[in-house]
């Protein structure tokens, strides 16, 4: 990711690091129906965490049946030998006396919990994280700070992951720009709520109407594209 990179989506409707950290993770669907999924470090910690349900629905709509089939299988055998194996030392486990022995001697028998998330949300949260940084470190270059004047603001969560990374200098700027954006829309919902008054709901509606989705922008991110839409390139080629 570099410079151009952060301007271009700044220019663009919504958040920016929702936007690049978006990218990214098609970017990574991509390759793991490609090549990843057949990997052996992939399949251990699939192994050991699995995908979110979000991911293992949007690779499941990706219609690539075969690199799922064979992931799926691997996955599959790995964890019903695990299981049998489970079973196998749970039957063999004597049952001691007292009843709390038993639930402890089982405890220590059973597989670890899973240590690994899912590769692809990784992907997405370093993403944003990077983007987070690039922004910070650019406020001071004069295109990208005006370019992030121009744009809507970044959503809360993205923000406050660019704070963190700032010194007080680019805070100050990172905070004088956010207000912007908050305080237009606590204007607009505070607007559209004195139209529900029985005394101006005559008046023409505007662009407060819409506040409340932006709302939900702001404080928690730009709409994710569904499963079904998180994979153009893949969805062409099947
Ligand atoms: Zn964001
Ligand atoms: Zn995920």
């Amino acid at each position: 990711m570099e410079k151009w990179q952060i301007i271009g989506a700044l220019r663009q409707s919504g958040c920016a690091i929702c936007r690049l950290a978006e990218e990214d993770e098609a970017r990574h669907l991509y390759w793991f129906l490609d090549e990843e999924y057949y990997l052996a470090s992939t399949l251990e910690d699939l192994l050991d965490g699995g995908l979110c349900n979000r991911h293992a629905w949007v690779l499941a709509d990706s219609g690539r049946v075969y690199q799922q089939s064979a992931m799926y299988q691997w996955l599959a055998q790995e964890t019903q030998s695990g299981l049998a194996r489970y079973l196998v030392h749970l039957k063999a486990a004597e049952r001691p006396w007292p009843w709390w022995a038993f639930y402890k001697k089982r405890k220590a028998l059973a597989p670890p919990n899973p240590t690994k998330s899912c590769p692809i949300c990784d992907t997405y949260d370093a993403s944003a994280a990077y983007a987070a940084h690039l922004l910070v470190t650019c406020l001071g270059d004069p295109e990208t700070l005006e370019a992030f004047r121009a744009s809507p603001g970044i959503c809360l969560p993205h923000f406050r992951l660019a704070l963190k990374q700032a010194n007080p200098r680019q805070a100050e700027v990172l905070l004088a720009e956010e207000l912007v954006p908050l305080r237009a829309l606590g204007a607009n919902l505070a607007e559209y709520l004195r139209k529900t008054d029985y005394r101006y709901v005559h008046e023409p509606k505007g662009e407060e109407r819409h506040a409340w989705r932006r709302a939900a922008a702001l404080f928690s991110g730009e709409r994710r594209a569904p499963a079904a839409d998180a994979l153009p390139w893949i969805r062409r080629v099947t």
